[in-house]
Parts: structure tokens; C-alpha cells; sequence
């Protein structure tokens, strides 16, 4: 449905894309994340045909969004980081002016209604837009994406600003749109993307440093897990004994006790299960077990181990 080829963009000298490809399939919802500054905006201003790319091509839907910008923008509802949103507007004759601007042909008082209930945007409808909450601010603009029912639509870091709540609710909305929209939604916050998209593509200093189904990249997290055991026993013949396990990467005390037992950090090898192991051991020597927390990495320190590898490797080219 969405197709990007080696995305170059240059803003006078300094390069913000260096050659960002991937696809969306129909259908799916797509997280695109990265931290501030890596080139979000950069491309998906590029895939909506607000600003040209220096080099590369964006199609959507089969069109070429240069070729035929025309038609490739009747396909996509976009809310850009900076909603355009007009603060003297009231809500509905707002949406009747986007109506108007996308030349919508749609039964205009049915498509409009549907939309605010969709956006949850209908008691607010004669309010005027520069007098509302950010939460419901971000909801007409997501509301404006939706006017002529695209099949994609692209959502750049919606949920920034937002207090928790309007954050959950923003959150399910955009999964109630993925049921019937391809989405691509951006973000800077891993866990974000995790909760809502089916894949995340992940953008570090203008490149994609990962493409990865959100199952995956959430089964790479809890590979090779990481423990607090609590065990009462010698602390050295402890950690040695540990350390000599099958699928022991590390065994280390951290130095703290609680009672008569001393805390150890334990970290086993991918696709290893030590739990049960490590519980045989510790009893056949006599030393009880009465703690064992799983510390598994989450996504974020994933994230930041795939960016860390890939800025270490480009400054190693540089050298
Ligand atoms: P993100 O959305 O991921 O935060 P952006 O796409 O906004 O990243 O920016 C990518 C890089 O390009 C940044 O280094 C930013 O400073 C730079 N940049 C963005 N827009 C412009 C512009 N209009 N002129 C010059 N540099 C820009
Ligand atoms: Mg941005």
C-alpha cells in the first residue's frame, strides 16, 4: 500500500535522510519511531507530498506521490506534527471546510457526523477550535485526516502533549482506525508504538537501523533474561557454583543482602531457562532460594542498544 525507496533528503548542507526504504502492507498499522530529530517528519512529509525529496521515490496505493500527486493524496489522511488547524473555527465549520478543500464528494452531513463520532468529537462541535483542550485539539485533527475516507492514514507523533488520559484514549482510538485504515503512526516513545502497531520500523539519524514484526521485537527483549535471585548462602561459593551452570552467562553478587540472604544479578543465555535449574542446584547445596525476579530488558533498552550499535558503527566508518 505504501512503498518508500531510498529516501534522500538534504536541508542545505546537512543530510536528514540517507536513504530510508520500507513498505507498509494494507492493512497494517506501523509504528515509526525514533528519537527527535532522526527524520520522521522529514519522511512522512516527504510520503504526503508536503516537501520534495533530494533524491528516491514514495508511492502510495500504486501512484507515485510526484508523478500524480493529485490522486496519491485523495489516498492518505495525514496529521502532520503541527496540526493545521484554523483557532478561530468553530469544530464543525471547520470539518465542512476540509470537506471542501479535499473536494469531497461523500453524503457531507453523514461522512461528518460518523467522523465526530468516531473522534469522539461531538460535544465539542460548536466550540471553537482555539478554545479547546490539546486532547481535543489533536482529536480534530485526526478528524480532519479522516474527511474523504482514505484508506491511509499517517499520524505524526499524535499523542505529544498529551496527558495520560487523552494519551489512552488517542491510543485506542488510532487502533479502532487500524481495524479499517492502512496506519502509519510516528513516534519517540517505544512503548507507544508497542501497545498499538503490528511492526515497527525504527529510524536513527536518517537511516532504518530495524524492521521488525512487534511480536519479535518484543520476544528479542525477553531473550536472554536477567535476574535478582535472593539466596541464603556463602556469597562467593554461591556465585561461583551459579556461574558454572549450563546457560549462565553471569552470576554476580550485587553487594546488597536482605536478612541472611545475599542478592545476586544472574543473566542466562538466549532461549535457556535457568529458572528451574537454578532452583535444583541451589537446594542439592543447601542454600535456599527465597527470591527470583525477573528483570528482563524491555523494548527501550533494546532500542537504544540497535541505535547505540549503529551510531558506534558509523563512527567507526567515519574514522
Ligand atoms: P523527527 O521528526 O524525527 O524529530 P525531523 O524530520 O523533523 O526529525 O528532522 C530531521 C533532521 O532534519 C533534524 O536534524 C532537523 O534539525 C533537520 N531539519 C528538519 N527540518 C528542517 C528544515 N526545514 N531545515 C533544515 N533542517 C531541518
Ligand atoms: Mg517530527
Amino acid at each position: 500500500m505504501i512503498q518508500i525507496n531510498n529516501l534522500m533528503k538534504i536541508y542545505g548542507n546537512t543530510p536528514a535522510l540517507e536513504g530510508i526504504s520500507f513498505k507498509v502492507e494494507k492493512g497494517e498499522i506501523v509504528g515509526f519511531l525514533g528519537p527527535n530529530g532522526a527524520g520522521k517528519s522529514t519522511t512522512l512529509n516527504i510520503l504526503t507530498g508536503y516537501l520534495s525529496s533530494t533524491s528516491g521515490s514514495a508511492s502510495v496505493g500504486g501512484i507515485d506521490i510526484y508523478e500524480f500527486p493529485d490522486e496519491a493524496k485523495k489516498l492518505i489522511g495525514y496529521l502532520p506534527e503541527q496540526p493545521p488547524l484554523y483557532q478561530d473555527m468553530k469544530v464543525s465549520e471547520y470539518l465542512n471546510f476540509v470537506y471542501e478543500i479535499k473536494k469531497c464528494r461523500l453524503n457531507r452531513k453523514k461522512h461528518l457526523e460518523e467522523i465526530m463520532q468516531v473522534t469522539k468529537i461531538h460535544d465539542v462541535k460548536n466550540r471553537l477550535i482555539g478554545n479547546l483542550s490539546k486532547g481535543y485539539k489533536q482529536r480534530v485533527g485526526i478528524a480532519q485526516a479522516l474527511v474523504g475516507n482514505p484508506p491511509v492514514i499517517i499520524l505524526d507523533e499524535p499523542t505529544v502533549g498529551l496527558d495520560p488520559k487523552q494519551i489512552i484514549e488517542i491510543r485506542n482510538l488510532i487502533r479502532n482506525l487500524g481495524r479499517t485504515h492502512t496506519v502509519i503512526l510516528s513516534s519517540h516513545i517505544l512503548s507507544e508504538v508497542q501497545s498499538v502497531c503490528d511492526r515497527i520500523v525504527i529510524i536513527s539519524e536518517g537511516r532504518i537501523v530495524a524492521d521488525e514484526k512487534t511480536e519479535n521485537l518484543t520476544r528479542m527483549t525477553e531473550d536472554g533474561s536477567d535476574y535478582i535471585a535472593k539466596i541464603c548462602g556463602p556469597s562467593r561459593e554461591v556465585a561461583k557454583t551459579v556461574r558454572e551452570m549450563n546457560g549462565v552467562i553471569f552470576a554476580d553478587p550485587t553487594g546488597e543482602r536482605e536478612g541472611d540472604a545475599y542478592l545476586f544479578r544472574i543473566r542466562s543465555e538466549s532461549g535457556v531457562d535457568i529458572r528451574k535449574p537454578l532452583f535444583n542446584l541451589l537446594a542439592e547445596n543447601g542454600w535456599p532460594l527465597v527470591g527470583l525476579e525477573s528483570v528482563s530488558l524491555n523494548l527501550e533498552d533494546v532500542f537504544v542498544r540497535i541505535t547505540d550499535s549503529d551510531s558506534r558503527a558509523r563512527a567507526r566508518r567515519k574514522a
